[in-house]
């Protein structure tokens, strides 16, 4: 890991424009809810981009017809673990059943013909190399949202 100090915003752009072929191929609109660009945290940018790469193209390969990922992005400022950075990454798939919803961050579970079920294991695991944190939104409702949490540089 090569940690330096940098907003997750400018790595949430830096996925989206690395995709944004691939989006239009999948008839996907990306739109990003930012007041002001994130605090600074301190991250290695390729493997914090791998991350929203990889939550972005399962969220693509969700949505069968194309659709719309929202990545929202906020500060939690009253966070035990210290002040955080939140990405909130919502898609308008399917949804992850309930059941389904510890499993799919082991390696190798997957539900698709093709796929290898390392994404979300290795998207688990630098966020954790982090110190942050990543969990699934259990609201219910259309879609799934990805949520991390990484902690905010004093
Ligand atoms: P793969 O993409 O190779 O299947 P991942 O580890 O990236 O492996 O994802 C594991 C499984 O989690 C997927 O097969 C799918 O069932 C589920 N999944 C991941 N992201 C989403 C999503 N955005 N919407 C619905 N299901 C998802
Ligand atoms: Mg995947």
């Amino acid at each position: 890991l090569v940690m330096q100090p940098i907003s997750p915003s400018q790595v949430v752009d830096m996925a989206v424009q690395l995709l944004r072929h691939r989006l239009k191929s999948y008839d996907v609109n990306v739109t990003i809810q930012r007041t002001q660009p994130l605090p600074e945290v301190s991250a290695d940018p390729e493997q914090l981009k791998e991350v929203l790469v990889n939550l972005i193209i399962n969220a693509c390969e969700a949505m069968e017809n194309g659709g719309r990922i929202d990545i929202q992005e906020a500060v939690d400022a009253d966070d035990p673990a210290g002040p955080m950075a939140l990405l909130h990454v919502r898609d308008d798939g399917p949804g992850i059943p309930e059941r389904l919803r510890e499993k799919v961050f082991q390696p190798f579970f997957t539900t698709k013909e093709e796929g290898t079920g390392l994404g979300l294991s290795i998207v688990a695991r630098i966020v954790h190399e982090h110190g942050g944190r990543i969990q699934i939104d259990p609201a219910k409702g259309m879609g799934t949202t990805f949520i991390i949490a990484l902690p905010i540089k004093e």
